[in-house]
Parts: C-alpha cells; sequence; structure tokens
C-alpha cells in the first residue's frame, strides 16, 4: 500500500465517521427517506469524497440494499438501519449504524446485539484470531442476547474500487483458521429476531457495472460512458442517474441491464414482521489496526 492509498483510506474513513455524527441525530420518525439519503450524500461530496455506493436506508425485515428511488415516499420509522459509503480515489469507508425510531425497547436490544458484536468482532481481529473465532465471537454476542445473527449476510475485504473484493467474514462459527492480513476490511454483524437467513427481495434500483459491452442505443450508450467514468466499478442507483439525465435513463437503465452491462442488486430481507439491526465499521490492517470509519 502506498502512503497515498492509505491517505485516501483515512481521508474515507473521517469523512464517514463526521458524517455520522452529524446525521444521527437530524433522523427523526417521518422524515422521507430521499431527504436523508440526498443529505448524507451531499455531504459526502461537501467533505471531500464521493458516495462510494447509494446510501442504504432498510427498514425492519429489509436487512439492506433499499436506496431511495427517485420519487420514494417512504418515510423514517421502525428499526432503520444506514449504511453509508464515502471514497477517495476509488478507497472506500463502509459503515452503518442503526436506529429504533419506535421506543420500542425490543428494537432497542437488537441494535445493541449487532453494536455489541461489531465491538467484540474488533477486539478478536486487534487481537489477531482466525476468522474462524471471529465469526464465533459475533454468533455467541448476538446469542448471548436472545438473537440470531443472520447467517447470509458478510464482512467483506475491500479495494481499490472494489466494495466487495478478496476474503469474507462470516458473522458465524465456522472453520477457517485463516487471519486477516494486510489490507481493507468491512466486519459488519447483523442480529435479528427473525429467520436469520435473508432472501432476495424485490429489485433495489442498485446497480453495477459488470461489462462494457456495445449497446445499440445512442441514448444507453451516454448512459453506459457516464457510468464507466464516474461510478467506475463502485454501485449506483436509479435515482442519481435521474437526477443527472432526467427519467428518461430509467428506460435506458432497463436496456443496459437486458444486454448484460449492469447487474441489478435485489433489496435483501427476512421473513414479514422480524426485524433486522447492523452494525458496520470499516478496518485497515496495515503495520498497525485502524478502525478507519470510527
Ligand atoms: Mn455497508
Ligand atoms: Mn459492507
Amino acid at each position: 500500500m502506498t502512503p497515498k492509498q492509505k491517505e485516501n483510506i483515512l481521508k474515507a474513513g473521517k469523512i464517514a465517521k463526521q458524517i455520522k455524527e452529524w446525521i444521527k441525530p437530524q433522523i427523526k420518525k417521518g422524515i422521507p427517506l430521499i431527504e436523508i439519503a440526498e443529505k448524507i450524500e451531499d455531504k459526502i461530496i461537501e467533505l471531500g469524497g464521493k458516495p462510494a455506493f447509494p446510501t442504504n436506508l432498510s427498514i425492519n425485515e429489509i436487512a439492506a440494499h433499499y436506496t431511495p428511488s427517485y420519487n420514494d415516499e417512504t418515510h423514517a420509522n421502525g428499526l432503520l438501519k444506514v449504511d453509508l459509503g464515502v471514497q477517495v480515489g476509488g478507497w472506500i469507508a463502509d459503515t452503518a449504524f442503526s436506529l429504533d425510531l419506535e421506543n420500542n425497547e425490543g428494537n432497542k436490544k437488537l441494535i445493541e446485539a449487532s453494536k455489541e458484536a461489531l465491538k467484540n468482532a474488533i477486539k478478536k481481529i486487534e487481537e489477531k484470531n482466525s476468522l474462524g473465532e471471529i465469526g464465533k465471537t459475533i454468533q455467541e454476542t448476538i446469542e448471548s442476547k436472545g438473537f440470531s445473527p443472520v447467517i447470509n449476510l458478510t464482512g467483506h475485504e475491500m479495494n481499490e474500487y472494489e466494495l466487495h473484493s478478496g476474503l469474507t467474514i462470516f458473522n458465524i462459527k465456522n472453520s477457517k483458521i485463516e487471519k486477516l492480513g494486510k489490507g481493507l476490511y468491512a466486519v459488519e454483524p447483523f442480529a435479528t429476531n427473525g429467520s436469520g437467513k435473508v432472501h432476495d427481495g424485490k429489485p433495489s434500483g442498485i446497480y453495477i457495472l459488470v461489462n462494457e459491452r456495445n449497446i445499440r442505443s445512442p441514448e444507453a450508450r451516454k448512459i453506459l460512458n457516464f457510468i464507466i467514468e464516474e461510478y467506475k466499478t463502485l454501485p449506483f442507483c436509479s435515482r442519481w442517474l435521474v437526477k443527472k439525465f432526467g427519467t428518461k435513463s430509467l428506460f435506458a437503465l432497463r436496456q443496459l441491464e437486458d444486454n448484460e452491462n449492469l447487474h441489478q442488486y435485489p433489496q435483501l430481507v427476512d421473513s414479514a414482521g422480524s426485524k433486522i439491526s447492523q452494525a458496520e465499521n470499516t478496518i485497515l490492517i496495515d503495520d498497525e489496526i485502524i478502525v478507519t470509519s470510527e
């Protein structure tokens, strides 16, 4: 890792931390999700970064991949997970927190469980434990509070313009004796009172570039070129494109998806009526171990 790369990683982390502290007290029940997302994303740019992915604002049984559409009418409520990403020169800080907007004891306990699991997992990383030990700590912490970890959502390694690359950090006991080497990682336990396994829900409006192959439609080509230039291999959303090109970009996105230039992520949901909390921080392992987003 070059000094410049490290500088970018630390800067992204610092911006992410500042935004978390700034936005938290502003989020109240009833505020439109689109207002929260845009505030966060505008602030990232104001502070000298770029969004690394669309702000995820997932409520209750939706674990992840809910970002408001351009005409979204959802208002903040329930157990809200705020997952935000900052990138500087392609180097990412990925961080999340959960809020109880109902003054509900159950929500508060669930939020505490993922928060505590994250704290304990980071301690294990600092003590240079194996991936198996990290997963075990996360599972045991969440279970000790009477909840379950979501078993098919994981932490991940990150690289330049790559949100998910290399290693996977499981949130359950496993037999991996491998330790985390030098690199950039996101640790993200999810706690639930539901089944503990999320499935694919509705299309999210969050996309990623998978192939630059030619597309006939000039309008779709124009949008593809913009995506390649602006987002590279990081996720983006239809809301951002509508802002830039208007609603005609929605048709182009459909064409690009059909032509397999883009992959659209589904929302990730547990059973109806269940609730999920999340806590996430980014960790740089270099000569020292730094939690960049905290
Ligand atoms: Mn995240
Ligand atoms: Mn993540």
